[in-house]
């Protein structure tokens, strides 16, 4: 009997935003691999199905638990949040086919995408990401502070929109604090920030306010961050949450070109 291995992404919040797909593999695994906050918004399949919560600090025995399973003849499905290649599961998969047993690299493995935070984040306020952006995360468990640090400058010098995943959590705390003083080193006060939590899902909250006035404290664990370039705009509206777009067009963005 063959296993197979497919590596999804359920998208950002409620379960109307996963695609098709995905609720297809979904519904046919066979056992269901994943942190238990993403196993949780996964429906009740039509038959049983094994599912196996872990912790979500330890990707790679995770990630070699299903290669076993699918190795052993199972329909092994691992569930990520957003997408599965971005900030996620799928790079631990690999990584641990890479350096784990060699039948591993025969195994019928397959990513199957989802909608990412940053874009379900960016669609709840308009168009923040036309122009040129990068997403990189706060998160120092996997890469060094100054690894970020030194990656956040270069974006804020090559004015791209910048969308930041993992802003906060209760172990790290001030970090996005400090994200933000250094991006004041690079970019004007009035830059454009966006808070938005829960994106993509009914309880989506969002929060315009300014490079200058951003405070950390508004970011938890479920929020994305967006810092705008200088072309981002804001377009106020009476009584709402303005939108934000970043226009395609230098000329319109009033941006020399060169
Ligand atoms: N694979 C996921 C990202 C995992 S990293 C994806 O593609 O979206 C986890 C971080 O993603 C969170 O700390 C938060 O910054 C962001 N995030 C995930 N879902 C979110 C949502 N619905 N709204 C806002 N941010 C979200």
């Amino acid at each position: 009997m063959s296993g197979s291995l497919t590596i999804v992404g359920l998208g950002p919040g409620d379960v109307d935003r996963t695609t098709p797909i995905v609720a297809q593999v979904l519904r046919e695994a066979t056992d269901l691999v994943g942190y238990a906050t993403y196993l949780n918004r996964v429906p009740l399949g039509e038959h049983d199905q094994h599912r196996h919560a872990s912790d979500n600090r330890f990707e790679l025995d995770r990630a070699r638990h299903a290669l076993q399973l699918a190795s052993e003849g199972r329909n092994v499905v691992v569930v990520s949040g957003g997408d599965p290649g971005v900030f996620a599961m799928a790079a631990a998969v690999f990584e641990a086919v890479a350096t784990g047993e060699p039948r591993w690299r025969t195994l019928p493995i397959r990513v199957e995408p989802g909608v990412t935070a940053m874009l379900a984040a960016a669609a709840e306020v308009g168009a923040p990401l036309g122009g040129d952006f990068c997403a990189i995360s706060l998160s120092d468990n996997l890469k060094s502070w100054t690894t970020i640090t030194r990656r956040l400058e270069a974006a804020a010098r090559g004015d791209f929109v910048i969308a930041l995943y993992n802003p906060a959590s209760k172990s790290r705390p001030h970090q996005l604090g400090e994200a933000f003083a250094l991006l004041r080193q690079w970019k004007a006060p009035g830059t454009v920030v966006v808070f938005v939590h829960a994106a993509g899902s009914k309880d989506a909250a969002v929060h315009v306010t300014t490079l200058e006035d951003a405070d950390s404290h508004v970011a938890d664990m479920r929020t994305l961050v967006l810092v705008g370039a200088a072309s981002t705009r804001v377009l106020s509206r009476e009584g709402t949450t303005p939108w934000v777009y970043t226009p395609r067009s230098e000329e319109v963005a009033g941006c020399a070109r060169s």
